[in-house]
Parts: C-alpha cells; sequence; structure tokens
C-alpha cells in the first residue's frame, strides 16, 4: 500500500515525455519555499494498493515512463520498491525525487536502497531557495541533481545521467 496524495497520469514537467507522475503523503524535509508543503504530514493521503497504481500507468497508452514525487517517496521505500518492480517488468522507465541525497540514501535503510536500486533515475537533495532556477529541467533548485541511478550504484558515487532526454537538450 503507498499514501498518495495525487495522480497526475499525463504529467510532462516531471521528466521527458508523457509519464505518470505519483505524489506520495508525507515528507520529513520541510525545505522552506516547498511547492508542495500540503504534502508534509503524514498518514493523511489516500492509500491505495500497490497493483492498482501499475493499471493506472497502463490506462494510459501514451505513458512511457512513471515519476514518483513529493512528499518524499523514499519514506515509503518499501511500497514504492515494489511498485518500481511492477513498473520495470512492464517495461516502464522508473524515476524518483528524494529530498535526500544519493549518498545518504547509500547509507540508508534497507528498503531505501532497495527503491535505489530498482529506479533508473534519481532527482535528489532538498529544495533550496538559494540555489532556485527557472532554467534547469525537471528541477527546483541547483543543487539536485539528475543522476543515472544503476551506473551510481556501479561506480560507488553519484553519476550524472548522460541522457539528452533527462537534460532536456532534445
Ligand atoms: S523534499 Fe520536496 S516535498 Fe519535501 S519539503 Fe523539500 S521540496 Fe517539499
Amino acid at each position: 500500500m503507498l499514501d498518495l496524495s495525487g495522480i497526475v497520469s499525463d504529467s510532462i514537467v516531471d521528466g521527458p515525455g508523457i509519464r505518470t507522475t505519483f505524489f506520495c503523503q508525507g515528507c520529513p524535509h520541510h525545505c522552506p519555499g516547498c511547492h508542495n508543503p500540503e504534502t508534509w504530514d503524514f498518514g493523511c493521503g489516500t492509500t491505495v494498493p500497490v497493483e492498482e497504481l501499475v493499471d493506472v500507468v497502463k490506462s494510459n497508452p501514451l505513458c512511457r515512463g512513471v515519476t514518483f514525487s513529493g512528499g518524499e517517496p523514499f519514506a515509503q521505500a518499501a511500497g514504492f520498491a515494489k511498485l518500481a518492480r511492477l513498473l520495470k517488468a512492464q517495461g516502464y522507465e522508473v524515476a524518483s525525487y528524494s529530498g535526500y541525497t544519493f549518498e545518504e540514501l547509500l547509507n540508508g535503510s534497507e528498503d531505501q536502497k532497495e527503491l535505489l536500486a530498482t529506479i533508473d533515475i534519481l532527482i535528489d537533495g532538498p529544495f533550496l531557495m538559494a540555489e532556485k532556477s527557472l532554467e534547469i529541467a525537471f528541477r527546483g533548485s541547483r543543487n539536485q541533481r539528475i543522476l543515472d541511478v544503476p551506473k551510481s550504484l556501479a561506480a560507488g558515487k553519484a553519476v550524472p545521467t548522460a541522457s539528452a532526454r533527462w537534460l532536456g537538450e532534445y
């Protein structure tokens, strides 16, 4: 089960192409200037079985990718890892935002490490008002990185994506 604050089934702002975005409920980071402070409180969203969320993604034939957004997806890591596994098995690209950095997640809980091992792309780090920019693709502040997760895990350090799709160069 996942506790969600919302679902957008035709997003074009949470990654390249038409994507389904799942917004989770609950975030421990409380970044000043956060665009979604209504997602901070835990336990007050809509609780949905993971299998139903796969059906939501499949209901849009134009959808090629899925993004987990916040709230903090890694605060519900076990559920999102299960969802990511099911989506990957269906051929979807899976990306997740996190207010944690890649380095923090590498040393996180077993569930957080499992979620990390299941996704393709991580947009990491908290929103920092001092680093705010409207000119960078898919991020709110310049400290946030778009990481190739399989390459990062193989290297043991953060590896930015080289994908032109993700860099907004397409
Ligand atoms: S991590 Fe994201 S959702 Fe959480 S407070 Fe920061 S900007 Fe808002």
